[in-house]
Protein backbone atom coordinates (compact mmCIF):
# COMPACT_ATOMS: atom_id res chain seq x y z
CA UNK A 1 0.00 0.00 0.00
CA UNK A 2 3.12 2.11 0.32
CA UNK A 3 2.10 3.76 -2.91
CA UNK A 4 -1.32 4.62 -2.46
CA UNK A 5 -1.83 8.52 -1.66
CA UNK A 6 -5.89 8.44 -2.53
CA UNK A 7 -9.13 7.41 -0.80
CA UNK A 8 -10.33 6.20 -4.32
CA UNK A 9 -7.04 4.29 -3.93
CA UNK A 10 -7.50 2.89 -0.62
CA UNK A 11 -11.25 2.15 -0.73
CA UNK A 12 -10.66 0.35 -3.77
CA UNK A 13 -7.26 -1.82 -2.62
CA UNK A 14 -9.00 -3.07 0.40
CA UNK A 15 -12.07 -4.26 -1.19
CA UNK A 16 -10.05 -6.36 -3.88
CA UNK A 17 -7.49 -7.77 -0.66
CA UNK A 18 -10.40 -7.54 2.86
CA UNK A 19 -13.66 -7.35 1.01
CA UNK A 20 -15.55 -9.44 3.22
CA UNK A 21 -13.50 -7.57 6.54
CA UNK A 22 -14.83 -4.72 8.88
CA UNK A 23 -14.02 -1.76 7.50
CA UNK A 24 -15.79 0.79 10.15
CA UNK A 25 -18.63 -0.46 13.06
CA UNK A 26 -20.49 2.60 14.99
CA UNK A 27 -22.95 0.53 17.63
CA UNK A 28 -24.84 -2.38 15.58
CA UNK A 29 -24.24 -1.10 12.22
CA UNK A 30 -20.63 -2.53 10.36
CA UNK A 31 -19.48 -2.05 7.16
CA UNK A 32 -17.19 -4.85 5.10
CA UNK A 33 -14.56 -3.24 3.12
CA UNK A 34 -16.23 -3.88 0.15
CA UNK A 35 -19.77 -2.64 1.68
CA UNK A 36 -17.28 0.80 1.96
CA UNK A 37 -16.42 0.41 -0.98
CA UNK A 38 -19.68 0.00 -3.17
CA UNK A 39 -20.92 2.66 -0.72
CA UNK A 40 -18.79 5.25 -1.26
CA UNK A 41 -19.05 4.87 -4.84
CA UNK A 42 -22.47 5.88 -5.04
CA UNK A 43 -21.90 8.96 -2.86
CA UNK A 44 -19.74 10.28 -5.43
CA UNK A 45 -22.50 9.16 -7.98
CA UNK A 46 -25.12 10.69 -5.80
CA UNK A 47 -23.35 14.10 -5.40
CA UNK A 48 -22.19 14.28 -8.69
CA UNK A 49 -26.00 13.64 -9.71
CA UNK A 50 -27.02 16.05 -7.52
CA UNK A 51 -25.08 18.86 -9.32
CA UNK A 52 -22.00 19.10 -7.12
CA UNK A 53 -18.88 19.33 -8.81
CA UNK A 54 -15.28 18.41 -7.70
CA UNK A 55 -13.77 20.98 -5.70
CA UNK A 56 -16.36 22.50 -4.32
CA UNK A 57 -17.66 21.83 -0.63
CA UNK A 58 -20.10 20.16 0.97
CA UNK A 59 -20.14 20.13 4.84
CA UNK A 60 -21.52 17.84 8.02
CA UNK A 61 -23.13 19.15 10.93
CA UNK A 62 -23.42 16.29 13.63
CA UNK A 63 -21.76 13.93 15.66
CA UNK A 64 -19.54 11.16 14.90
CA UNK A 65 -21.11 8.71 12.49
CA UNK A 66 -20.64 5.80 10.27
CA UNK A 67 -23.39 8.11 7.62
CA UNK A 68 -20.59 11.36 8.56
CA UNK A 69 -17.62 8.31 6.81
CA UNK A 70 -19.21 7.40 3.94
CA UNK A 71 -20.37 10.67 3.17
CA UNK A 72 -16.71 12.11 3.33
CA UNK A 73 -14.81 9.49 1.60
CA UNK A 74 -17.77 9.21 -1.00
CA UNK A 75 -17.15 13.11 -1.92
CA UNK A 76 -13.16 12.82 -1.20
CA UNK A 77 -13.18 9.60 -4.03
CA UNK A 78 -14.46 12.35 -6.88
CA UNK A 79 -12.50 15.39 -4.97
CA UNK A 80 -15.64 16.81 -3.90
CA UNK A 81 -14.19 18.86 -0.60
CA UNK A 82 -15.88 18.06 2.99
CA UNK A 83 -15.61 20.09 5.44
CA UNK A 84 -17.13 18.66 9.06
CA UNK A 85 -18.10 21.34 11.67
CA UNK A 86 -18.50 20.96 15.41
CA UNK A 87 -21.78 19.94 16.45
CA UNK A 88 -21.09 21.82 19.80
CA UNK A 89 -20.74 25.20 18.25
CA UNK A 90 -23.23 27.60 18.65
CA UNK A 91 -25.55 27.51 15.45
CA UNK A 92 -24.54 31.12 15.04
CA UNK A 93 -20.94 29.24 15.22
CA UNK A 94 -22.49 26.64 12.21
CA UNK A 95 -23.58 29.71 10.27
CA UNK A 96 -20.23 31.30 10.46
CA UNK A 97 -18.70 28.08 9.47
CA UNK A 98 -21.17 27.06 6.37
CA UNK A 99 -20.90 30.78 5.24
CA UNK A 100 -16.86 30.85 4.96
CA UNK A 101 -17.38 26.94 3.04
CA UNK A 102 -20.51 28.34 0.65
CA UNK A 103 -21.34 24.79 0.98
CA UNK A 104 -23.42 23.47 -1.76
CA UNK A 105 -25.04 20.63 0.40
CA UNK A 106 -25.13 20.75 4.48
CA UNK A 107 -25.41 17.39 6.02
CA UNK A 108 -27.44 17.20 9.24
CA UNK A 109 -26.16 13.88 11.35
CA UNK A 110 -28.60 12.10 13.50
CA UNK A 111 -30.23 13.86 16.45
CA UNK A 112 -29.81 17.66 14.17
CA UNK A 113 -33.09 17.12 12.36
CA UNK A 114 -33.91 20.58 13.45
CA UNK A 115 -30.54 22.37 12.02
CA UNK A 116 -32.43 24.06 8.73
CA UNK A 117 -34.83 25.73 11.34
CA UNK A 118 -31.58 26.52 13.90
CA UNK A 119 -29.54 28.34 10.78
CA UNK A 120 -32.75 30.12 9.56
CA UNK A 121 -32.20 33.64 8.22
CA UNK A 122 -28.33 32.94 9.09
CA UNK A 123 -27.31 32.01 6.09
CA UNK A 124 -25.70 34.08 2.94
CA UNK A 125 -26.04 32.03 0.16
CA UNK A 126 -28.64 28.71 0.15
CA UNK A 127 -27.31 25.38 0.70
CA UNK A 128 -29.50 22.60 0.52
CA UNK A 129 -30.10 20.97 4.08
CA UNK A 130 -30.37 17.26 4.09
CA UNK A 131 -30.74 15.12 7.45
CA UNK A 132 -29.35 11.97 8.03
CA UNK A 133 -32.44 9.73 6.97
CA UNK A 134 -32.86 11.64 3.71
CA UNK A 135 -28.96 11.23 2.85
CA UNK A 136 -29.41 7.65 3.73
CA UNK A 137 -32.31 7.42 1.04
CA UNK A 138 -30.12 9.31 -1.23
CA UNK A 139 -27.33 6.98 -1.45
CA UNK A 140 -29.52 3.81 -1.16
CA UNK A 141 -31.19 5.66 -4.56
CA UNK A 142 -27.92 6.31 -6.43
CA UNK A 143 -26.85 4.37 -9.81
CA UNK A 144 -23.50 3.71 -9.44
CA UNK A 145 -21.62 5.59 -12.21
CA UNK A 146 -17.68 6.61 -13.38
CA UNK A 147 -16.35 9.66 -11.81
CA UNK A 148 -13.43 10.94 -12.38
CA UNK A 149 -11.52 10.17 -9.25
CA UNK A 150 -9.74 13.21 -6.85
CA UNK A 151 -5.71 12.93 -7.77
CA UNK A 152 -2.98 12.80 -4.77
CA UNK A 153 -2.78 16.98 -4.55
CA UNK A 154 -6.39 17.25 -5.16
CA UNK A 155 -8.39 19.02 -1.89
CA UNK A 156 -10.72 16.49 -0.19
CA UNK A 157 -11.10 17.97 3.45
CA UNK A 158 -11.36 21.12 4.95
CA UNK A 159 -11.02 21.36 8.68
CA UNK A 160 -11.35 24.30 10.86
CA UNK A 161 -8.92 24.86 13.33
CA UNK A 162 -10.14 24.70 17.16
CA UNK A 163 -10.78 28.66 17.63
CA UNK A 164 -8.49 29.06 20.20
CA UNK A 165 -6.57 31.83 19.80
CA UNK A 166 -9.16 33.56 17.03
CA UNK A 167 -11.94 32.92 14.25
CA UNK A 168 -11.74 29.03 13.21
CA UNK A 169 -9.99 28.98 9.95
CA UNK A 170 -10.67 26.60 7.22
CA UNK A 171 -7.44 24.26 6.74
CA UNK A 172 -7.46 22.88 2.75
CA UNK A 173 -6.09 19.08 2.92
CA UNK A 174 -4.91 16.86 -0.28
CA UNK A 175 -5.34 13.24 -0.32
CA UNK A 176 -1.83 13.27 -0.13
CA UNK A 177 -1.77 15.32 3.30
CA UNK A 178 -4.01 13.15 4.51
CA UNK A 179 -2.34 9.52 4.50
CA UNK A 180 1.29 11.50 4.63
CA UNK A 181 1.19 10.24 8.41
CA UNK A 182 0.83 7.07 7.62
CA UNK A 183 3.68 7.25 4.91
CA UNK A 184 5.76 9.19 7.66
CA UNK A 185 4.89 6.33 10.07
CA UNK A 186 5.80 3.11 7.79
CA UNK A 187 8.99 4.50 7.24
CA UNK A 188 9.95 4.72 10.91
CA UNK A 189 9.29 0.86 10.87
CA UNK A 190 9.00 0.66 14.42
CA UNK A 191 6.61 -1.38 16.33
CA UNK A 192 4.58 1.33 17.37
CA UNK A 193 3.50 2.79 14.17
CA UNK A 194 3.28 -1.02 12.59
CA UNK A 195 -0.42 -1.21 12.26
CA UNK A 196 -1.30 -4.80 12.54
CA UNK A 197 -4.13 -6.49 11.20
CA UNK A 198 -5.83 -7.44 14.08
CA UNK A 199 -5.91 -4.35 15.34
CA UNK A 200 -9.02 -2.09 15.88
CA UNK A 201 -8.75 1.28 16.10
CA UNK A 202 -11.53 3.91 18.57
CA UNK A 203 -12.90 7.04 16.70
CA UNK A 204 -13.55 9.05 19.95
CA UNK A 205 -12.72 12.59 19.41
CA UNK A 206 -15.24 14.61 17.52
CA UNK A 207 -14.78 14.47 13.54
CA UNK A 208 -14.51 18.20 13.20
CA UNK A 209 -10.97 17.69 14.01
CA UNK A 210 -8.24 15.99 12.67
CA UNK A 211 -7.18 14.04 16.01
CA UNK A 212 -11.39 12.22 14.88
CA UNK A 213 -11.50 12.14 11.52
CA UNK A 214 -8.01 11.76 11.08
CA UNK A 215 -8.20 7.96 13.60
CA UNK A 216 -10.97 7.01 10.95
CA UNK A 217 -8.41 7.66 8.46
CA UNK A 218 -5.43 5.90 9.96
CA UNK A 219 -8.04 2.65 10.28
CA UNK A 220 -8.84 3.02 6.41
CA UNK A 221 -4.99 2.85 5.56
CA UNK A 222 -4.25 0.00 7.33
CA UNK A 223 -7.30 -1.62 6.32
CA UNK A 224 -8.58 -2.39 10.20
CA UNK A 225 -11.67 -1.59 11.51
CA UNK A 226 -12.55 1.90 12.85
CA UNK A 227 -14.90 1.93 15.63
CA UNK A 228 -17.34 5.18 15.72
CA UNK A 229 -17.87 6.56 18.91
CA UNK A 230 -20.80 8.90 18.44
CA UNK A 231 -19.53 11.26 21.19
CA UNK A 232 -16.69 11.15 23.51
CA UNK A 233 -17.87 9.12 27.14
CA UNK A 234 -16.05 7.01 29.77
CA UNK A 235 -18.26 4.31 29.16
CA UNK A 236 -18.06 4.28 25.59
CA UNK A 237 -14.54 4.28 25.77
CA UNK A 238 -14.49 1.67 28.23
CA UNK A 239 -16.88 -0.47 26.24
CA UNK A 240 -15.02 -0.48 22.97
CA UNK A 241 -12.11 -1.52 25.08
CA UNK A 242 -13.72 -4.61 26.68
CA UNK A 243 -15.90 -5.82 24.06
CA UNK A 244 -14.81 -4.47 20.64
CA UNK A 245 -11.63 -5.35 20.53
CA UNK A 246 -10.41 -1.62 20.44
CA UNK A 247 -6.25 -1.37 20.69
CA UNK A 248 -5.34 1.86 20.23
CA UNK A 249 -7.18 5.67 20.21
CA UNK A 250 -6.22 9.11 20.78
CA UNK A 251 -7.79 11.15 23.04
CA UNK A 252 -7.04 14.62 24.11
CA UNK A 253 -5.54 15.43 27.58
CA UNK A 254 -9.16 16.45 29.24
CA UNK A 255 -10.67 13.37 27.77
CA UNK A 256 -7.65 11.33 29.36
CA UNK A 257 -8.83 13.02 32.74
CA UNK A 258 -12.58 12.16 32.53
CA UNK A 259 -11.51 8.53 32.09
CA UNK A 260 -9.59 8.77 34.91
CA UNK A 261 -11.57 10.12 37.30
CA UNK A 262 -14.57 7.89 36.36
CA UNK A 263 -15.73 4.92 39.04
CA UNK A 264 -15.47 2.51 36.17
CA UNK A 265 -11.51 3.03 35.30
CA UNK A 266 -9.77 0.67 37.82
CA UNK A 267 -12.02 -1.84 36.96
CA UNK A 268 -11.64 -2.11 33.17
CA UNK A 269 -10.15 -5.03 31.51
CA UNK A 270 -7.31 -3.09 29.32
CA UNK A 271 -5.49 -6.28 28.24
CA UNK A 272 -5.89 -6.20 24.49
CA UNK A 273 -5.70 -1.69 24.61
CA UNK A 274 -1.89 -1.59 23.09
CA UNK A 275 -1.35 1.82 22.67
CA UNK A 276 -2.43 4.64 24.05
CA UNK A 277 -1.88 8.55 21.48
CA UNK A 278 -2.48 11.90 23.46
CA UNK A 279 -2.07 15.28 22.42
CA UNK A 280 -3.70 18.20 21.11
CA UNK A 281 -3.07 19.89 23.88
CA UNK A 282 -0.08 20.33 26.90
CA UNK A 283 -0.40 17.32 28.33
CA UNK A 284 0.13 18.14 32.64
CA UNK A 285 3.01 15.88 34.07
CA UNK A 286 1.41 15.20 36.63
CA UNK A 287 -1.64 13.52 34.86
CA UNK A 288 0.03 11.91 32.47
CA UNK A 289 2.04 9.83 35.18
CA UNK A 290 -1.47 8.64 36.63
CA UNK A 291 -2.81 7.41 33.31
CA UNK A 292 0.63 5.66 33.05
CA UNK A 293 -0.29 3.68 36.40
CA UNK A 294 -4.00 3.34 35.58
CA UNK A 295 -3.80 2.09 32.07
CA UNK A 296 -1.68 -0.90 31.13
CA UNK A 297 -0.93 0.24 27.74
CA UNK A 298 1.79 2.32 26.15
CA UNK A 299 1.51 5.93 25.72
CA UNK A 300 2.71 7.46 22.42
CA UNK A 301 2.41 11.64 22.68
CA UNK A 302 1.79 13.33 19.05
CA UNK A 303 2.21 16.88 18.38
CA UNK A 304 0.68 18.95 15.31
CA UNK A 305 -1.99 20.98 14.18
CA UNK A 306 -5.16 21.18 11.93
CA UNK A 307 -2.30 22.69 9.34
CA UNK A 308 -0.26 20.05 9.58
CA UNK A 309 -3.24 17.72 9.23
CA UNK A 310 -2.51 16.58 12.71
CA UNK A 311 0.83 14.95 13.86
CA UNK A 312 4.31 16.27 13.00
CA UNK A 313 5.98 14.82 16.29
CA UNK A 314 5.94 11.98 18.33
CA UNK A 315 6.96 11.00 21.71
CA UNK A 316 7.39 7.11 21.44
CA UNK A 317 6.20 4.40 24.30
CA UNK A 318 10.41 4.57 25.01
CA UNK A 319 10.16 8.10 26.31
CA UNK A 320 7.46 7.48 29.05
CA UNK A 321 9.14 5.97 32.42
CA UNK A 322 7.52 7.79 34.95
CA UNK A 323 10.27 7.63 37.40
CA UNK A 324 11.75 10.89 36.65
CA UNK A 325 12.15 10.67 32.86
CA UNK A 326 12.56 14.61 31.41
CA UNK A 327 11.77 13.90 27.82
CA UNK A 328 8.25 13.05 29.28
CA UNK A 329 7.63 16.66 29.27
CA UNK A 330 8.85 16.74 25.30
CA UNK A 331 6.00 16.65 22.22
CA UNK A 332 8.83 14.30 20.77
CA UNK A 333 10.62 13.75 17.76
CA UNK A 334 9.54 14.72 14.18
CA UNK A 335 8.49 12.34 11.85
CA UNK A 336 10.83 10.95 9.01
CA UNK A 337 10.04 13.38 6.37
CA UNK A 338 9.11 16.34 8.95
CA UNK A 339 11.28 19.02 9.18
CA UNK A 340 11.34 21.23 12.20
CA UNK A 341 13.03 24.41 13.01
CA UNK A 342 12.87 27.26 15.79
CA UNK A 343 13.00 30.55 14.86
CA UNK A 344 14.14 33.30 16.67
CA UNK A 345 12.16 36.91 16.32
CA UNK A 346 14.83 38.17 14.02
CA UNK A 347 14.26 34.92 11.82
CA UNK A 348 17.19 33.63 12.45
CA UNK A 349 17.47 29.93 14.10
CA UNK A 350 17.60 29.25 17.41
CA UNK A 351 20.49 27.32 19.11
CA UNK A 352 19.59 23.76 21.16
CA UNK A 353 17.78 24.97 24.07
CA UNK A 354 16.72 28.42 23.21
CA UNK A 355 13.43 29.14 22.79
CA UNK A 356 11.59 30.61 19.41
CA UNK A 357 8.67 29.74 17.38
CA UNK A 358 8.16 26.38 15.78
CA UNK A 359 8.10 25.77 12.24
CA UNK A 360 7.88 23.07 10.66
CA UNK A 361 7.86 21.72 6.32
CA UNK A 362 6.56 18.52 5.49
CA UNK A 363 3.82 17.04 3.26
CA UNK A 364 1.91 17.26 6.14
CA UNK A 365 1.31 20.74 5.24
CA UNK A 366 -2.01 21.71 4.12
CA UNK A 367 -2.16 23.59 0.61
CA UNK A 368 -3.62 26.69 2.51
CA UNK A 369 -6.55 28.65 4.11
CA UNK A 370 -9.70 28.72 2.89
CA UNK A 371 -10.81 32.35 1.79
CA UNK A 372 -7.81 33.57 3.80
CA UNK A 373 -4.88 34.93 1.27
CA UNK A 374 -3.52 37.10 4.40
CA UNK A 375 -3.73 34.71 6.64
CA UNK A 376 -2.20 31.66 4.53
CA UNK A 377 0.60 34.29 3.42
CA UNK A 378 1.74 34.93 7.34
CA UNK A 379 1.49 31.13 8.07
CA UNK A 380 3.34 29.20 5.19
CA UNK A 381 6.32 30.81 3.68
CA UNK A 382 8.67 28.58 0.81
CA UNK A 383 6.68 25.55 2.23
CA UNK A 384 6.83 25.99 5.82
CA UNK A 385 4.62 26.57 8.63
CA UNK A 386 4.61 28.69 11.16
CA UNK A 387 3.19 26.64 14.40
CA UNK A 388 2.65 29.77 16.39
CA UNK A 389 3.77 27.51 18.88
CA UNK A 390 7.16 28.26 21.16
CA UNK A 391 9.32 26.10 22.15
CA UNK A 392 12.79 24.78 21.48
CA UNK A 393 14.62 21.37 20.13
CA UNK A 394 17.03 19.58 22.48
CA UNK A 395 20.84 18.29 21.62
CA UNK A 396 18.64 14.84 21.10
CA UNK A 397 16.18 16.70 18.60
CA UNK A 398 13.28 16.35 20.84
CA UNK A 399 10.46 19.17 20.49
CA UNK A 400 9.73 20.92 23.63
CA UNK A 401 6.48 23.04 23.40
CA UNK A 402 6.10 25.69 25.59
CA UNK A 403 3.14 27.33 24.78
CA UNK A 404 1.53 29.43 22.18
CA UNK A 405 3.55 32.35 21.29
CA UNK A 406 0.21 34.55 21.94
CA UNK A 407 -0.06 33.21 25.59
CA UNK A 408 3.92 33.75 26.57
CA UNK A 409 3.79 36.15 29.74
CA UNK A 410 5.88 38.58 29.56
CA UNK A 411 7.20 39.67 33.21
CA UNK A 412 9.63 42.17 33.98
CA UNK A 413 11.58 41.00 30.85
CA UNK A 414 11.20 37.27 31.42
CA UNK A 415 9.06 35.03 29.41
CA UNK A 416 7.03 33.09 31.13
CA UNK A 417 5.26 29.90 29.59
CA UNK A 418 1.68 29.38 31.30
CA UNK A 419 1.77 25.96 30.05
CA UNK A 420 4.87 24.97 32.93
CA UNK A 421 3.13 27.03 35.73
CA UNK A 422 -0.12 25.37 35.11
CA UNK A 423 2.09 22.04 35.11
CA UNK A 424 3.53 22.74 38.60
CA UNK A 425 -0.09 23.62 39.98
CA UNK A 426 -1.48 20.93 38.85
CA UNK A 427 -0.56 18.50 41.02
CA UNK A 428 -2.02 20.37 44.18
CA UNK A 429 -3.92 17.58 45.36
CA UNK A 430 -6.95 19.94 45.55
CA UNK A 431 -6.83 21.29 42.58
CA UNK A 432 -9.00 19.88 39.38
CA UNK A 433 -8.10 22.13 36.67
CA UNK A 434 -6.08 25.06 36.32
CA UNK A 435 -4.93 27.81 33.72
CA UNK A 436 -2.85 30.48 34.07
CA UNK A 437 -2.45 33.61 31.67
CA UNK A 438 -0.82 36.95 32.09
CA UNK A 439 -2.67 40.04 33.49
CA UNK A 440 -1.69 43.72 32.90
CA UNK A 441 0.84 45.21 35.52
CA UNK A 442 2.24 48.54 36.08
CA UNK A 443 5.33 47.74 37.16
CA UNK A 444 5.78 44.55 35.59
CA UNK A 445 4.54 45.16 32.45
CA UNK A 446 2.42 41.48 32.84
CA UNK A 447 2.10 39.50 35.60
CA UNK A 448 1.01 35.45 35.96
CA UNK A 449 -1.92 35.15 37.18
CA UNK A 450 -3.67 31.55 38.10
CA UNK A 451 -7.64 30.68 37.45
CA UNK A 452 -8.17 27.10 39.55
CA UNK A 453 -10.77 24.98 39.73
CA UNK A 454 -11.53 22.96 43.19
CA UNK A 455 -11.71 19.46 43.27
CA UNK A 456 -15.44 18.72 44.12
CA UNK A 457 -15.61 18.77 47.71
CA UNK A 458 -12.38 20.44 48.42
CA UNK A 459 -11.53 24.00 48.62
CA UNK A 460 -8.56 26.00 47.55
CA UNK A 461 -7.48 29.33 48.54
CA UNK A 462 -4.74 31.79 46.67
CA UNK A 463 -1.83 31.81 49.75
CA UNK A 464 -1.96 27.89 49.36
CA UNK A 465 -1.84 27.76 45.33
CA UNK A 466 1.23 30.66 45.54
CA UNK A 467 3.16 28.76 48.53
CA UNK A 468 2.59 25.28 46.14
CA UNK A 469 3.66 27.09 43.03
CA UNK A 470 6.76 28.36 44.95
CA UNK A 471 8.38 24.95 45.97
CA UNK A 472 8.09 24.08 42.39
CA UNK A 473 8.81 26.56 39.96
CA UNK A 474 11.06 29.88 39.77
CA UNK A 475 9.94 32.79 42.16
CA UNK A 476 9.35 34.95 38.60
CA UNK A 477 7.04 32.30 37.23
CA UNK A 478 4.89 31.73 40.37
CA UNK A 479 1.34 33.26 40.50
CA UNK A 480 0.96 36.68 41.91
CA UNK A 481 -2.68 36.52 41.97
CA UNK A 482 -5.00 33.36 41.89
CA UNK A 483 -8.85 33.64 41.04
CA UNK A 484 -10.76 30.61 42.17
CA UNK A 485 -13.64 30.08 40.04
CA UNK A 486 -15.78 27.29 38.83
CA UNK A 487 -15.17 25.96 35.96
CA UNK A 488 -12.54 27.06 32.77
CA UNK A 489 -13.75 28.24 29.56
CA UNK A 490 -12.77 25.59 26.97
CA UNK A 491 -14.12 25.72 23.57
CA UNK A 492 -16.06 23.05 21.66
CA UNK A 493 -12.84 20.74 21.58
CA UNK A 494 -11.94 21.07 25.04
CA UNK A 495 -9.15 23.65 24.88
CA UNK A 496 -8.66 25.80 27.18
CA UNK A 497 -9.70 29.14 26.52
CA UNK A 498 -6.71 31.81 27.87
CA UNK A 499 -8.17 34.91 25.84
CA UNK A 500 -11.34 34.47 27.55
CA UNK A 501 -10.00 34.30 30.81
CA UNK A 502 -7.44 37.18 30.57
CA UNK A 503 -10.13 39.44 27.76
CA UNK A 504 -11.71 41.08 31.23
CA UNK A 505 -8.34 42.14 32.83
CA UNK A 506 -7.32 43.94 29.43
CA UNK A 507 -9.85 46.18 28.62
CA UNK A 508 -8.40 49.36 28.11
CA UNK A 509 -5.06 47.84 27.63
CA UNK A 510 -2.91 47.15 24.86
CA UNK A 511 -1.31 43.92 25.21
CA UNK A 512 2.29 43.36 23.33
CA UNK A 513 2.28 40.01 22.67
CA UNK A 514 -0.10 39.49 20.14
P1 LIG B 1 -6.72 28.25 16.44
O1 LIG B 1 -5.59 27.98 15.50
O2 LIG B 1 -8.01 28.45 15.74
O3 LIG B 1 -6.43 29.29 17.46
P2 LIG B 1 -5.93 25.75 17.70
O4 LIG B 1 -4.53 26.16 17.37
O5 LIG B 1 -6.22 25.31 19.10
O6 LIG B 1 -6.97 26.91 17.32
P3 LIG B 1 -5.74 23.16 16.49
O7 LIG B 1 -5.18 23.12 15.13
O8 LIG B 1 -6.84 22.22 16.83
O9 LIG B 1 -6.36 24.59 16.72
O10 LIG B 1 -4.62 22.94 17.58
C1 LIG B 1 -3.23 22.99 17.30
C2 LIG B 1 -2.48 23.50 18.50
O11 LIG B 1 -2.66 22.61 19.63
C3 LIG B 1 -0.98 23.57 18.33
O12 LIG B 1 -0.59 24.73 17.64
C4 LIG B 1 -0.50 23.54 19.78
O13 LIG B 1 -0.58 24.82 20.38
C5 LIG B 1 -1.51 22.63 20.46
N1 LIG B 1 -0.94 21.26 20.59
C6 LIG B 1 -1.11 20.22 19.76
N2 LIG B 1 -0.47 19.13 20.18
C7 LIG B 1 0.15 19.48 21.33
C8 LIG B 1 0.99 18.79 22.26
N3 LIG B 1 1.32 17.51 22.10
N4 LIG B 1 1.46 19.49 23.32
C9 LIG B 1 1.13 20.79 23.49
N5 LIG B 1 0.34 21.48 22.66
C10 LIG B 1 -0.15 20.84 21.59
MG1 LIG C 1 -3.76 27.13 15.72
Amino acid sequence: VADILTFDGFLSHWAQERGDRTAMREEDRSYSHAELDALTRKVASALIAAGVQKGERIAWIGKNSDLYFILFYGAARAGIVMAPIGWRLSPAEWAFIVNDTRARLVFAGPGFEDLAEKLAGRLDHDPQIVTAGAARAMIDAATPRDFDASGPDDAVLQLYTSGTTGNPKGAVLSNRNLFALRRHSDDLDLPYTKWDDDEAVLVAMPCAHIGGTGLGIMALAAGIPGIILAEFNPDGVFDAVEKHGVTRFFMVPAALHMLLMHPRCASVDYSRLRYILYGAAPMPLELLRQCIKMFGAQFIQAYGMTETTGTICMLPPEDHDPEGNARMRSAGKPLPGVEIRILGPDGRHCAVGEVGEVVTRSSNNMIGYWNLPDATARTMEDGWIRTGDAGYLDADGYLFIHDRMKDMIITGGENVYPAEVESAIFGHPAVQEVAVFGVPDEKWGEAVKAAVVAKPGETVDEAAIIAWARERIAPFKCPRSVDVIAALPRNASGKILRKDLRAPYWEGHERMVN
